[in-house]
């Protein structure tokens, strides 16, 4: 089936038209430029922003694909979580075309549309195992069909990607954090600097990220006390060693997660952290036999295409919404918390 996507949960604007598992268009709008000035998303600004793009991101990749509306066989919408202005301004213009055209509507859960992105790009075969792991979440996800997660753990804290961000900040590395670091890193000594790894020796596949930054400071402001500066060297050794520290504790949480769901057919991972090439390589070591997948990027962070597929595989089990469709700011995928009234994301 052709299936439109729209995205506007956080702070992208996304349409995409899938035909099956191919994408015939993915167009995304940032806001970056918008954010910027405060130093990080204004709920209000994004969802002044969605309303004013949507339409042309929906526009646009119709064009892109080459369709008309007419064409289009459902409309996919991320319906939560999200800041809940921007994922208002996405149903609303949804439930719209669904009304306008009697196209279906499918409400789809956004971190449904990141765990269920692998079997878009590869052939993954229900149930496996799902890290997901960027600047706003870090969870594991055991997927057992497109509707059905158990979520076996997660940050009780900070999200990686949010650490990187933060590390650049205090070492005064543009944004966005990761690459940065990354880069900077890769010449850096790992050994100089141990920042710890908080939760490791506990049981379960929960983390924690936010003690880190206090450890990077800390060791930050004893290398300026003791020279008076900061050195290009000390900086990448204080990347290689905030690097290390968030790569040991992902790979041995997936370790145990892995441990948690034996028969899974593979271990995959979205989110922008799983760009970092050296957590990436580590995770593969983890996976072990067990095939490892790891989504090109552009699908690995936020993006409609993963909306379209997800509301693609709902359509398949013949699920679809009225425009009585709530668009919620919390909605946890775990099958054990209530859909309605989960406690976060
Ligand atoms: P979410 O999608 O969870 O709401 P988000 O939009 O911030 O949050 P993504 O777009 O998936 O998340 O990823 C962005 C995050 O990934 C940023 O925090 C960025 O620093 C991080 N990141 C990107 N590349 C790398 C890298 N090479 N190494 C480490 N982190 C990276
Ligand atoms: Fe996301």
């Amino acid at each position: 089936p052709l299936v439109l996507g729209v995205e506007s949960s956080c702070d992208d604007t996304a349409a995409a038209v899938l035909r099956g598992r191919s994408i015939l268009s993915s167009v995304v709008e940032g806001q970056s430029d918008l954010h910027a000035p405060y130093g990080g998303v204004v709920p209000e600004i994004a969802a002044r922003a969605h309303a004013e793009k949507v339409d042309l991101c929906i526009e646009a990749a119709l064009a892109g694909a080459g369709v008309t509306l007419a064409e289009i066989d459902a409309i996919a919408v991320t319906a939560g979580p999200g800041l809940i202005g921007g994922v208002l301004a996405g149903v609303m213009t949804a439930k719209a075309l669904s009304a306008a055209t009697g196209k279906p509507l499918i409400g789809v859960n956004h971190l449904a549309g990141h765990a269920l992105t692998p079997r878009l790009t590869d052939d993954v075969a229900f149930p496996y195992l799902l890290l997901l792991v960027s600047g706003g979440h870090c969870q594991f996800l055991r997927v057992d069909g497109p509707d059905r997660f158990v979520r076996l753990g997660g940050t009780i804290d900070d999200a990686p990607g949010e650490a990187f961000d933060k590390t650049a900040r205090l070492l005064a590395l543009p944004q966005p954090g990761g690459p940065n670091v990354e880069r900077a890193a890769a010449s850096g000594d790992a050994a100089r600097f141990v920042l710890p790894r908080p939760l490791l020796d506990r049981a379960g596949c929960d983390m924690s990220f936010s003690g880190l930054k206090t450890a990077l400071l800390r060791a930050r402001d004893t290398v300026i006390a003791g020279k008076g500066g900061i050195t290009e060297r000390d900086r990448s050794d204080l990347c290689a060693g905030f690097q290390a520290a968030v790569t040991d504790i992902l790979a041995e949480k997936s370790r145990r997660a892995l441990a948690l769901c034996p028969g899974v057919t593979a271990f995959a991972v979205a989110g922008g952290v799983a760009a970092n090439r050296r957590i990436r390589a580590a995770l593969e070591e983890v996976a072990g036999t067990l095939p490892f997948v790891a989504p090109p990027l552009a699908l690995c962070t936020d993006n409609a295409a993963m909306i379209a597929y997800a509301g693609a595989e709902r359509l398949k089990l013949g699920q679809t919404d009225g425009l009585e469709l709530p668009a919620r700011p919390r909605w946890p995928l775990d099958d054990s918390a209530p859909a309605l009234l989960g406690s976060g994301r």
